[in-house]
């Protein structure tokens, strides 16, 4: 694997590729990495000649400068993971790199990004459209990897790179979750032991309703899900949301969406955690 912090150090590396007429396979994340960013790296591989990483954690996606400080960075255990999934190039750029000027590009996504976490964190897409469009235009990946675990995230890019017609084929991937059910995120390394025992009840909790699909009512499943989350002392919620699996929009009938989707974000302590789970 080799590591690369400059952009033109990448393209100058990515063009060698792309004249063997090799395939890229792109994997943007935050680093901190683990096995549910691993798996996306592994599908990534099989399915391309070459398998580029990048590791930035983007500043201006952070709508909360205590969790822009906070979030997990540890480049030397990333980089042994990356040599396991034989990862081809790591593009682990400075901020400065990436943002020579601010990008005061505006984007708006319309319904899909007046949502969930479109509403609890304003700006928080607007910033990470900036930043996924500069990789992409950066790496011009043929297929990008994304995870189910940020749905409303995938949904956006999608929307972005149907917006834009950027040459990229996105490929959705399943959460990938610890054996006690909890998904796996990067975060989940700032909870204590205690926040770490309870955290599975949100798994147990969306499980337990998404059976209980041919006997409540998708305002009824809603209204069960935020009774049983907030009888855990521990758990602050932000939002329970049943919604189609397009545009995310809220559910009321179950015939009224071909796919829907329970949604769910809350506060552990000091870690704001989000999960969600196909109904249909
Ligand atoms: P992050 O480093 O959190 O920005 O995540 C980078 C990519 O990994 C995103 O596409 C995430 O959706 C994906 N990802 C993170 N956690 C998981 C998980 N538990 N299962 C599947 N994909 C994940």
């Amino acid at each position: 694997m080799i590591t690369i912090a400059s952009i033109a150090a990448l393209k100058a590396a990515l063009k060698q590729a792309k004249d063997k007429g090799q395939s890229i396979g792109f994997v943007p994340t935050m680093g901190a990495l683990h096995e549910g960013h691993l798996e996306l790296m592994r599908r990534a591989k099989k399915e391309n000649g070459l398998l580029v990483v990048s590791i930035f954690v983007n500043p201006i996606q952070f709508n909360n400068k205590e969790d822009l400080d906070k979030y997990p960075r540890v480049p030397e255990a990333d980089s042994k993971l990356l040599e396991s999934v034989n990862c081809d190039i790591l593009f682990a750029p400075e901020v400065e790199e990436m943002y020579p000027e601010p990008d005061t590009s505006d984007y708006d996504f319309g319904a899909l990004g007046g949502v969930m976490e479109g509403a609890f964190r304003p700006g928080h897409f607007n910033g990470v459209a900036i930043v996924v469009r500069k990789l992409f235009e950066i790496t011009e990946p043929d297929k990008a990897y994304f995870g189910e675990k940020d749905f409303q995230q995938l949904a956006i890019i999608q929307q972005l790179v149907k917006m834009l017609n950027l040459p990229v084929q996105i490929v959705p991937c399943a959460i990938v979750r610890e054996a006690d059910g909890l998904a796996m995120s990067s975060r989940n390394m700032r909870l204590t032991v205690e926040e770490r025992r309870v955290a599975p009840k949100i798994f147990q909790i969306l499980t337990k309703a998404v059976s209980l699909k041919n006997v409540l009512s998708p305002a009824e499943m809603r209204h069960w899900v935020w009774e049983q989350l907030s009888a855990e002392k521990a758990f602050r919620l932000d939002y329970v949301e049943i919604s189609d699996d397009r545009l995310l929009q809220p559910v009321e009938h179950w015939n009224d969406a071909p796919g829907a989707v329970i949604f769910i974000a809350l506060f552990l302590g000091q870690v704001r955690l989000i999960d969600n789970m196909r109904i249909f």
